[in-house]
């Protein structure tokens, strides 16, 4: 890997002290604060500056490039979200890729799947890794499931160099286009993951808010149609500790909707029973999964050309 990046602000009392507040480019003019408890990890890794907080009311917090990834108290809604929108819409999914997603909260809603045979991940910061399974053990529990196989390199070449056709589900849970992730938002990164894909395979992208962000949804919504020309839809959730409190998905397939309908999930998850399958989901259901998709008018206008 390259020249390590030079250390970007802490955001650790950055408006008042003993408050983290989360300034960034991508949302200008606002600034999402914590109280911090206890600061218990900062350095500066080969790609990003790794922190960990306690945090006052949302418990401990893993923090990149002064950007909150995730909370304690609210990680599920993301995490079960960016699984089982793709996994429940793909009968018998067997293969499973995930890019980034080094804390291992993704890896922990895979394991709910009784029919997934194998797990390859992706992630670029090993430190991410460790830092996740010394800090947060309910969400890098995931890597315990022996259906795992961890790599640590850049998601844009596994994906190059990936056999094509192999995977059921490509999750790709990255952080912000700003940093190691910009190019998983770009269009050589796309076109691999329709190659990587098995006909009828689903793609799940981290795709920002709508409230901050719909110039970008709408490049990769645009991007997304044109490489994959089955279905793309943007589904949505509630994360209050991300900037805006909302975050979008991109779900794709090169299969037309009469074959691949988000919409209803075809594997749905209450039908799934296994030991792991029955610890309760606390914020996903085939409700919820289907609700996901429907957008707020100023959404609908702004995406209606594509
Ligand atoms: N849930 C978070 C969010 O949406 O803000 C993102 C979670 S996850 C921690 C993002 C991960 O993607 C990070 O661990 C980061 O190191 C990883 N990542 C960034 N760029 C990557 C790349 N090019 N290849 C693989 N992983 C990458």
């Amino acid at each position: 890997h390259g020249d390590t990046p030079a250390p970007r602000p802490s955001n650790l009392n950055s408006i008042a002290p003993g408050w983290f507040s989360e300034i960034g480019p991508m949302w200008p003019g606002e600034a999402r604060s914590l109280k911090v408890e206890k600061p218990l990890f900062d350095k500066q890794s080969d790609f990003q500056h790794v922190q960990v907080f306690q945090s006052e009311t949302y418990g401990k917090v893993l923090v990149l490039d002064g950007v909150i990834q995730l909370t304690e108290r609210d990680e599920f809604s993301y995490q079960e979200m960016i699984t089982h929108l793709p996994v429940c819409s793909v009968k018998d999914p067997k293969r499973v890729l995930v890019i980034g997603g080094g804390d291992g909260g993704v890896l922990r809603e895979l394991s709910r799947h009784p029919s997934i045979e194998k797990i390859d991940m992706c992630e670029i910061d090993k430190m991410v890794v460790e830092v996740s399974k010394e800090f947060f053990p309910g969400v890098s529990v995931g890597f315990k499931d022996p259906r795992v196989n961890l790599v640590i390199g850049d998601g844009v070449k596994f994906l190059q160099d990936a056999e094509a056709g192999i995977y059921d589900v490509i999750i790709v849970d990255s952080s912000d286009p700003v940093g190691p992730a910009e190019g998983l938002f770009q269009k050589p990164f796309y076109l691999n993951l329709t190659r990587a894909l098995r006909p009828g395979g689903v793609a799940c992208t981290q795709a920002e808010s709508i409230w901050l962000h719909l110039p970008i949804i709408k490049e990769v919504l645009t991007i997304c149609s044109e490489i994959f020309k089955g279905s793309v839809s943007y589904a949505w959730t509630s994360v209050p500790t991300y900037p805006s409190g909302t975050i979008g998905f991109m779900l794709c397939s090169t299969e037309g909707p009469e074959k691949v309908n988000f919409r209803q999930p075809i594997n749905p998850i209450e039908e799934i029973v296994t030991e792991e399958a029955a610890r309760p989901l606390k914020y996903y259901n085939s409700e919820v999964h289907s609700a996901a998709f429907i957008l707020p008018q100023f959404v609908k206008d702004a995406l209606k050309d594509i």
